[in-house]
């Protein structure tokens, strides 16, 4: 099965590690395939103006040099571990409440999808793409980021958009995905090299990206496993 991690950031968000340092080190780890899911933030609250202050979004105007940046390592990737690297991003509607909120990754993206856009729109833009949709911690976490509800309270409504939710996010994991039968994955969330060492996605599939996006929207042959730090 593939070794896989859907969700990872580097400096071109909020990340502490670039990116050719990020392929390296899930290179040498042995992953199969990653995705690089750098934030793309809402610039319509004070939150939101905050992280774009900061450089902790990819924006319109930074996109293009993004992916450009992104295919690229994508090459070398392959070349040098036979690791596939999936463009995306990871929207990320930040507000005050957590009820408002939500993060969602979207895999093999070609064009910029602004955050503040509202979700049906995002959902249907991301389709039209072709992009797997991925529904992110969609329930309570236990370290200190804020929770991000709005997918879960609105699930009636919205699931029929989303191509799969993560059932584990690092060292969460969220059982009410399971309870309601929904198709899951699981990532670490990568934003630091210790985060390296969560919950993660096995896939029966194989190595490409539309074989992989198939074998996530059909959610069969999938299966997660807790990677651990064997030196630890
Ligand atoms: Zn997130
Ligand atoms: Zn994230």
């Amino acid at each position: 099965m593939l070794l896989c991690d859907f969700h990872i950031h580097t400096t071109h968000s909020d990340g502490s590690v670039e990116l050719d340092k990020v392929i390296d080190l899930y290179g040498q780890a042995g992953f199969d395939a990653i995705a690089i899911t750098d934030h793309v933030v809402n610039g319509d609250t004070s939150l939101g103006k905050l992280a774009h202050r900061f450089r902790y979004s990819v924006r319109a105007d930074s996109f293009d040099d993004y992916i450009g940046h992104v295919r690229s390592e994508a090459g070398r990737a392959w070349e040098k571990y036979e690791m596939l690297v999936i463009p995306g991003i990871e929207i990320s509607k930040n507000y005050l409440s957590a009820e408002k909120s939500a993060h969602i990754i979207l895999l093999d993206i070609k064009e910029f999808i602004p955050a503040c856009m509202d979700y049906k729109e995002i959902f249907l833009e991301a389709r039209t793409q072709g992009a797997t949709i991925i529904a992110c911690h969609p329930h309570h976490m236990s370290d200190m980021s804020p929770d991000t509800l709005f997918l879960w309270k609105n699930r009636e409504k919205y699931a029929r958009y989303i191509d799969a939710w993560e059932i584990a996010n690092r060292d969460d994991v969220f059982n009410v995905i399971s309870l309601k039968k929904y198709p899951y994955i699981a990532n670490s969330d990568f934003h630091k090299p210790r985060h390296l060492y969560s919950w993660k996605t096995l896939l029966n599939c194989e190595k490409n990206t539309e074989s992989i996006k198939q074998c996530i929207k059909h959610n069969r042959g999938v299966a997660i496993t807790l990677l651990r730090n064997e030196e630890a």
